[in-house]
């Protein structure tokens, strides 16, 4: 329940007590907010990552985000440096309950794995690496200066490129979300209709990401949870080998 409907709600009860409402009344209507608080789809999905990682103080909330459409979520830490998981509308309404714990789950183990924490550091150290090898570049000179910078960005980026350490942290992810989902009691078969629909329906997307490499592809994720568990493969129908 966003801060506006809690205004709204204390302004009714507020309203009702002035207006000398009877007793049973009031706990009426107070008993119908806590339940429509309880169920609501943001209490949903926050009690499941409470489940996932009990005393964490992550908190969940389900908003569109500006320029991406579309099934997504976010770890991210709000202005205040608190653990956020933002979930979009998109994903609430189309992911089948099964779906939404794995997503839940992964967004989660960014969190526990510290792993905003490693891109953040990571993205400074590259910032420094290009610096330096633009002022190393313009040391050099002309054509030999072009060419240091170029060969040292190059190596640096081949090193600290967002893409290998977020294809590492996505990978990372999947497999501590079915640790968490396991260790909860929770359903782990999501995570195979959630790849297992973006295998299907992920050319464009496939063909997208093999050359802005960001996402590994879903397939690639899926064979790697499955390398770590094993028993996963029974999600898919098949029997194990
Ligand atoms: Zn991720």
């Amino acid at each position: 329940m966003g801060f506006l409907s809690w205004m709204i709600s204390l302004l009714i009860i507020a309203f009702l007590i002035y207006s000398g409402a009877s007793f049973h009344w009031i706990v009426l209507v107070i008993l119908v907010i806590l339940l429509l608080t309880y169920g609501s789809k943001r209490a949903r999905l926050q009690r499941i990552v409470n489940r996932l990682a009990p005393g964490a103080g992550i908190r969940v909330k389900i908003q569109k985000i500006e320029g991406i459409n579309g099934i997504n979520a976010f770890a991210m830490l709000d202005e205040h440096g608190n653990k956020l998981i933002i979930v979009t509308p998109e994903a609430v309404n189309e992911l089948d309950k099964d779906e939404l714990y794995f997503v839940l789950a992964h967004e989660t183990a960014h969190h526990l794995k510290d792993h905003l924490v490693v891109k953040a550091v990571t993205e400074s150290i590259k910032a420094i690496v290009d610096t330096a090898a633009g002022i190393l570049g313009i040391l050099g000179g002309g054509i030999w200066g072009g060419a240091i910078n170029y060969v040292l960005s190059k190596i640096f980026s081949r090193i600290f490129t967002n893409k290998t350490i977020y294809i590492n942290q996505e990978k990372e992810a999947d497999v501590e979300a079915i640790r968490l989902l396991k260790k909860a009691n929770l359903p782990v078969c999501g995570a195979y209709k959630f790849f297992n629909h973006r295998i299907k329906e992920g050319f464009w997307e496939s063909l997208i990401a093999l050359f802005i490499d960001e996402h590994p592809l879903a397939s690639q994720r899926w064979e790697n949870l499955v390398l770590h568990y094993p028993d996963l493969i029974l999600c898919t129908g098949k029997s194990r080998r």
